[in-house]
């Protein structure tokens, strides 16, 4: 049985009391959320923290804001705390049309008890994942260890100074489609970030919040006249992480003509890459059959996928083409249920309507 080993507990009641822990603690503390992936990683001893700091009891981070027009969270802009759960997001009727994609990314993510208890929050600071970290200490210590933690060479591409370990976050790809911000706070100030700009392409560097910054909120502005989808491929429809996935949300005008769009691709990198090209070539355009197909080609263009997942990396790349095109299908009306039944068992309700 793995253990967790010896760590302080604080608990503090206010996002003030929790800025100043992390500030006096430094990099030796670590927020603790839902705990369903940063509990295990200690037990791995990927992350061994001296202090977890619950960030249950402040009130603040469990708060769901909205605009002024209360029926859709999308229609008026809302600012989600970063303690909302999964199955909050997934379950409420309000984060439908612009914010599809989000609900989508968030009943995707793991089982029903583990979207309980994990955030929005842990969520997009996930730990980048890959096969030869994934493991126990023993499993690990038996390689010699690996870049990432503990060792001094990369298994995936040993010549290589950087870990290529992935993104796997499902509700990330997601928000960056949303034009999501992120609040973090620190003791001595705050600011925001557009959350595309909150990661680096790099498995061990892979997201910008300072050791003494907490995410505290989640900005996502007027989605009013937006859709959005949110396609992921894993081995199990029930519960996997993401070996790939595709984000995609566009404005449409009334004669369906795409007025803005963001594609964002994820699991194919250490951090959910954005598909400018793609999305640009969208603009002005009908989604057509030919339009779709040179969309999906950009974008599956920017996926380069390494050998450190779940399937085979060339098929991965292969699929990324389809999986934008099953996105932009969905969004131009196509019913796609047959083609989603085969992947996942999504709720009828989470189809783009
Ligand atoms: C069996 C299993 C399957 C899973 N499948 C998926 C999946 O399919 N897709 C997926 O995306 N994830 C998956 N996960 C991972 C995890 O459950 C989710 O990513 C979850 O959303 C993490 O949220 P949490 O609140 O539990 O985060 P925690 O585990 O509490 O924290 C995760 C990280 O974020 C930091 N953190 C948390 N909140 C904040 C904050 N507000 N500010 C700053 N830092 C913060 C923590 O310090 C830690 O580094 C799976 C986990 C398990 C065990
Ligand atoms: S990509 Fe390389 S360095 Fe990173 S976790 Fe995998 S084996 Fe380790």
């Amino acid at each position: 049985m793995m253990r967790l080993p010896l760590f302080e507990f604080r608990a503090p009641h206010t996002l003030e009391e929790a800025a100043r822990i992390l500030d006096g603690e430094g990099a030796s503390a670590m927020p603790l959320a839902g705990g369903t992936d940063l509990l295990p990683n200690m037990k791995r001893r990927h992350q061994v923290p001296r202090t977890l700091m619950s960030l249950r009891h402040i009130e603040n981070l469990h708060a769901l804001r909205l605009g002024d027009s209360g029926s859709r969270l999308g229609d008026s802009g809302c600012r989600l705390g970063a303690c909302v759960t999964l199955s909050e997001i997934a379950g409420d009727p309000r984060f439908r049309n612009g914010l599809t994609a989000l609900a989508q990314a968030a009943s995707f993510v793991a089982t029903p008890q583990i979207r309980n208890m994990a955030t929005l929050g842990g969520n997009l600071c996930l730990d980048t994942r890959c096969n030869y970290y994934d493991q126990s200490y023993e499993w690990r210590k038996s390689i010699d260890f690996c870049l990432k933690k503990d060792g001094t060479i990369c298994w995936v591409a040993p010549g290589s100074p950087k870990c290529m370990a992935i993104s796997s976050t499902d509700t990330a790809p997601a928000l960056i489609a949303l034009g999501a911000r992120v609040r973090l706070v620190s003791r001595s100030e705050e600011r925001e970030v557009p959350l595309a700009e909150l990661y680096n392409n790099d498995g061990l560097d892979y997201i910008r919040r300072r050791p003494n910054e907490i995410l505290a909120e989640v900005l996502l502005d007027s989605l009013h006249g937006w859709k959005s989808t949110y396609w992921k491929l894993r081995r199990r429809g029930s519960f996997d992480f993401p070996v790939l996935s595709v984000a995609a949300a566009a404005r449409f005008s009334a004669s369906g003509v795409v007025e803005d769009a963001r594609i964002v691709v994820g699991s194919v990198a250490s951090r959910p890459l954005v598909a400018t090209e793609a999305a640009k070539f969208l603009i002005g355009r009908s989604l057509d059959h030919e339009v779709i197909a040179e969309a999906a080609a950009l974008a599956a263009r920017i996926a380069k996928p390494l050998d450190n997942t779940d399937f085979d990396m060339t098929w991965r790349k292969k699929v990324a083409g389809e999986f934008v095109s099953y996105a932009l299908r969905e969004l131009r009306g196509d019913d796609l249920r047959r083609e989603r039944e085969s992947l996942t068992h999504l709720p009828s309700f989470l189809s783009v309507p």
